[in-house]
């Protein structure tokens, strides 16, 4: 702006300054926390979430040892129960769909007697009386104890697990065994009872594996009785016993995997969950903190404008005053600003400083223009000014002229310091006599000029002489008297001032020429 132009200088309000400053700093801040805070919540999540998946895997172990324990003991009952009494192929067989259907553990339940012929089977095969052939069942029958067998493929092409009990006749002869088959492709009890309690909401999931490491159960179903082929899940296979770990399998995807194992086929059950999944979860919680500390952002950015705009107020306000100082437009008072703070304390405190300083400067320099720098009187100009003034006003007044008589001897005699000394003591005097009738002037060199506001011409005339007296008859700097000459003329119809100065003038002259030391007055 141009200096003093009163208009608005263009710049970034200090408001906006610390508003855009505070949004900066709270949102860097929150950037900065939330970001802290997601790391920490995905890391502590992502450890919660490997125990909490060892300990899933150890519960579902446990649930599968149980459960492989109530499906020997349930085949134990039955086992005795059938060799307890003589039954009719009948009675057998329908004690036998009755076991099936009642305990429901198994897809298929059957009788291979001690020969190794299919004697019974639930549901009905249609294959009784054949010789069984599958190793798995020839290995059971020849144990004559309760078995499970490794995960086989049957000649009917089904990929099963059979638990059998050894069956003896009440005088301990052996009798063969009864067989209970899992189909593991196909819906099955110990399938249905691991998979109930897999929470599958997070995206988590198990399976199982056999004790040669192939699948036994997984949600994919075109894995079951396949090999492991990823290294990683093999890896925790080979470990064996209890644990968990994060994996990176071949699918490029990291995994949070727990495991443990069943007792008493020594499978191991893996339960896992997707980091990704744990990132996201990361992810939604800190984004729910952040909305959460938002309306707390907000109060402390309303509050910082608000703070912000309260100390640039008064800024404002000073700087408007000091323009208007500037321009001599500014009201008495420095504004009633709030000066809480302590920079706008002591600008306001400067601004009254400066105020002062500048009045007093003002006020020395209007001095300095209008006062005789020797003698203290009032100069030429002002006299100017105030005649040109009370003329105006047709006030009614007189004006003396007075000059020192023979001032030049006076200098030579005595230097011209001491001529000033002379000065100085008749201009003391002049303003002692004149008092509040009027103003006295050093009108130049060793002249001097009254204006009396007496309208009595008898009044100013006596003022005249009474100062030419007192002037004769005081004590001067120098060791001679001092006379003066006065020439008073009244302020009447004169129109101009140079006539009433020509005036005065004159009637000086007059008085000099009359032998000086004397008034002379003019009508
Ligand atoms: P007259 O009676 O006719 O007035 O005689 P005069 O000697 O007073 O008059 P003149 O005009 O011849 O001389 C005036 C002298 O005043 C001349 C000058 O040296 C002296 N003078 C003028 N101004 C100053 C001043 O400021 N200080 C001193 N010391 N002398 C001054
Ligand atoms: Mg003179
Ligand atoms: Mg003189």
């Amino acid at each position: 702006m141009k200096r003093g132009s009163g208009k608005v200088t263009q710049g970034i309000k200090m408001s906006t300054v610390i508003g855009l400053l505070s949004v900066v700093i709270l949102l860097s801040a929150a950037g900065v926390g939330s970001f802290v805070s997601y790391i920490n919540g995905r890391d502590a999540l992502a450890t919660q979430t490997l125990q909490l998946n060892e300990y899933h895997a150890q519960e579902l172990a446990r649930i599968g040892t149980t459960s492989i324990a109530n499906m020997q003991r349930s085949l134990a009952e039955s086992a005795s129960y059938a060799m307890s009494m003589p039954l009719t192929p009948e009675m057998t067989q329908s004690n036998l769909d009755y076991f099936r259907k009642s305990s429901g553990f198994f897809n298929s339940v059957v009788i291979i007697d001690a020969s190794g012929i299919l004697t019974y089977s639930s549901p009905n095969l249609g294959i009784t009386d054949g010789r069984i052939k599958t190793p798995q069942l020839l290995q059971a029958l020849s144990a004559k104890i309760p078995t499970i067998s490794v995960p086989y493929i049957a000649p009917t092409g089904r990929y099963l697990v059979t638990v059998s009990e050894p069956l003896f006749s009440t005088d301990g002869v052996y009798q063969g065994i009864l067989a209970g088959s899992i189909y593991l492709k196909e819906e099955n009890r110990l399938g249905e009872i691991l998979g109930t309690q897999s929470p599958k909401g997070d995206g988590s999931y198990f399976y199982v594996i056999d004790d040669s490491g192939k699948y036994i159960y997984h949600p994919d179903e075109r894995l079951i009785g396949k090999e492991i082929t990823d290294q990683a899940i093999q890896d925790i296979f080979s470990s064996g016993g209890v644990g968990s770990s994060s994996i990176v399998q071949s699918d490029g995807n990291r995994y949070l995997a727990g495991h443990a194992s069943i007792d008493q086929t020594g499978w191991c059950v893996i339960f896992q969950t997707p980091y990704e999944n744990v990132v996201q979860a990361a992810k939604l919680s800190t984004f729910e903190t952040s909305l959460y500390m938002l309306p707390g952002i907000v109060l402390v950015l309303l509050l910082t404008l608000y703070v912000s705009h309260k100390l640039s107020m008064p800024l404002y306000t000073l700087a408007r005053y000091i323009e208007h100082m500037a321009n001599r437009r500014a009201p008495e008072e420095v504004p009633n600003v709030q000066d809480w703070n302590y920079e706008t304390k002591m600008l306001k405190e400067a601004i009254l400083l400066a105020e002062n300083k500048t009045r007093e400067a003002e006020a020395f320099l209007l001095k300095e223009a209008n006062h005789d720098p020797l003698t203290g009187l009032l100069n030429r100009r002002t006299l100017e000014g105030l005649t040109n003034e009370w003329m105006q006003q047709n006030k009614k007044f007189y004006i003396v002229f007075l000059d020192i008589d023979y001032f030049k001897s006076i200098n030579d005699t005595y230097g011209h310091q001491k001529g000033d000394e002379v000065l100085k003591k008749i201009a003391m005097i002049l303003s002692e006599q004149v008092g509040l009738h009027g103003h006295c002037f050093r009108y130049g060199g060793e002249e001097f000029v009254i204006l009396l506001s007496h309208d009595n011409e008898a009044e100013a005339f006596a003022l005249a002489e009474q100062i030419r007296f007192i002037v004769e008859l005081s004590e001067m700097p120098v060791p001679q008297k001092i006379t003066i000459s006065l020439g008073v003329a009244a302020r009447d119809q004169e129109v101009t001032a140079d006539r009433l100065f020509e005036k005065a003038d004159h009637a000086l002259y007059e008085a000099k020429e009359s032998g000086r030391n004397q008034s002379v007055l003019v009508k």
